[in-house]
């Protein structure tokens, strides 16, 4: 076997691709996007958080028609640094605040490098022998990461929503033709993914805390969701109550824990994961609050069985692997792209020490800006804080024109949601760049658009 680095550079142009026609090899090429992506990282925080763009802009700068012949690299570069890059939404600042901020880290950017050069389909293990022995690797350190039982099955979705859709559609295989419950707060995935599978979704009303009541009838039910985490407000629904209740009516628990499961890897907050080790099925998001890039939803169950029975399918030109699992079995798509690798590389380069340093910190910061809505008349903080997101509100204002007003300064971005009809901002701390001084930033500035 051959070291990457015995190769003599060749041409960019080998395959057709135009970086021969400036003279640059692949190796150029290569160097100048890796100067201009670490150039990025460094400085994503002079950049405004949302640009200046109206709809249209975008499409209006660029070409209307592909290029007859090809192009050298080196522009292609030239128009993402001049055309792309200032139209962006920059997930990646550390002062993007809304929704659930994420961490596109450097151990994830390397992974997701390594990994579209294989370019493999890890649909099935021949196709993809180490892709698929990664993938259950991986996702078993993170179920130890997470104090989640060992030997359940672990494979990697794109997104929570699909996770959710296959823990769905295993429960449909076991019970068909009845209701999925989850509470009034649940993501609205859940109800896609009914809505998908023909199941009739019914929401479940909260309690004073935000967390899903349990005494709801269950005879009917395929699946009960229990979210911990919840997106407007990270409330942690009773598992180990439900739980009780889905064995007792023999009934398929789900956990969604897409946002607030990543924080099980902190001894002191693993407390958000109990009695998920009875569940069903379990999705965290390692592309939500660790540090993985998009795309990456963790899906364990202990009744693979029902997956496999849900979505197993072959053609005639794509033997079964023997003795070994294939991916492809176990969830809607076939084409699968090895996202274990950014996974893993993420886990080795931080270590269960540098992941609980970064979500300590998040967590800190958000009590810190708690604090400071606390102590500030005019200024209400209106959901128990469990996390690293800090769901407040200007009393008297309109909420939402001022997250408006804040992220139109391009310092931070802001975004709301409604807590009994109001709107309400929520500050959601998840970057791994974020410091206390990003967070001081924003704190200023929705003072100053406040006044
Ligand atoms: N579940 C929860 C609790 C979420 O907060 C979200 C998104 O924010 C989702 C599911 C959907 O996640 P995805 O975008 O990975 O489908």
């Amino acid at each position: 076997m051959s070291g990457a680095g015995s190769t003599e550079p060749s041409r960019s142009g080998a395959a057709g691709f135009a970086g021969v026609g400036a003279g640059s090899t692949f190796r150029d090429d290569l160097a100048a996007a890796s100067d201009w992506v670490a150039s990025y990282v460094e400085t994503v925080g002079e950049r405004p958080v949302v640009p200046p763009v109206a709809p249209g802009d975008v499409r209006a700068a660029l070409p209307d028609a592909p290029p007859e012949q090809g192009e050298p690299f080196a522009d292609v570069l030239r128009d993402v640094d001049a055309l792309i890059a200032p139209a962006m939404t920059h997930w990646n600042h550390p002062r993007f605040f809304a929704y659930f901020a994420t961490t596109g880290s450097e151990a994830g950017i390397l992974g997701e490098l390594l990994t579209a050069a294989f370019n493999v389909n890890a649909m099935a293990w021949t196709t993809s022998p180490a892709a698929t022995e990664l993938e259950a690797v991986a996702l078993d350190w993170l179920a130890q990461l997470l104090g989640l039982p060992r030997g359940m099955h672990g494979h990697i979705e794109d997104t929570a929503s699909v996770s959710t859709l296959a823990a769905l559609a295993a429960a449909r295989a076991v019970r068909p033709d009845g209701v999925v419950y989850a509470s009034e707060h649940a993501h609205f995935s859940i109800e896609k993914a009914a809505r998908i599978l023909a199941l009739e979704y019914r929401t479940v009303p909260v309690d004073d805390e935000l967390r899903m009541t349990t005494d709801f009838a269950l005879d009917d039910a395929t699946a009960v969701v229990a979210t911990v985490g919840t997106t407007s407000f990270t409330a942690v629904d009773p598992v180990p109550a439900l739980a009780d209740r889905c064995e007792q009516a023999g009934v398929w628990l789900h956990v969604d824990a897409a946002y607030a499961g990543s924080a099980g890897v902190c001894p002191e907050l693993r407390w958000c994961l109990d009695g998920a080790e009875r569940a069903d099925s379990v999705v965290v998001n390692p592309h939500k609050w660790l540090f993985t890039p998009l795309d990456c939803s963790a899906l364990w169950t202990r009744r693979p069985e029902a997956l496999r029975e849900a979505f197993a399918a072959h053609g005639d030109y794509l033997a079964s692997s023997e003795d070994a699992i294939d991916l492809r079995d176990y969830g809607p798509a076939l084409g699968r792209r090895f996202r274990a690798l950014k996974l893993w590389t993420v886990l080795r380069c931080h270590g269960r020490a540098g992941l609980q340093a970064l979500i300590r910190e998040h967590v800190r910061l958000a009590a810190v800006f708690e604090q400071w809505v606390f102590d500030e008349p005019g200024w209400e903080v209106v959901a128990p804080r469990h996390f690293s997101t800090v769901c407040f509100r200007r009393l008297g204002a309109d909420n939402d024109e001022l997250a408006r007003r804040v992220t139109a300064t391009g310092e931070a971005f802001v975004a709301t949601t409604k807590l009994r009809g109001e709107s309400v901002i929520r500050l959601a701390i998840g970057n791994a760049r974020t410091q206390e001084a990003d967070v001081r930033r924003a704190w200023e500035v929705l003072r100053e658009c406040a006044r």
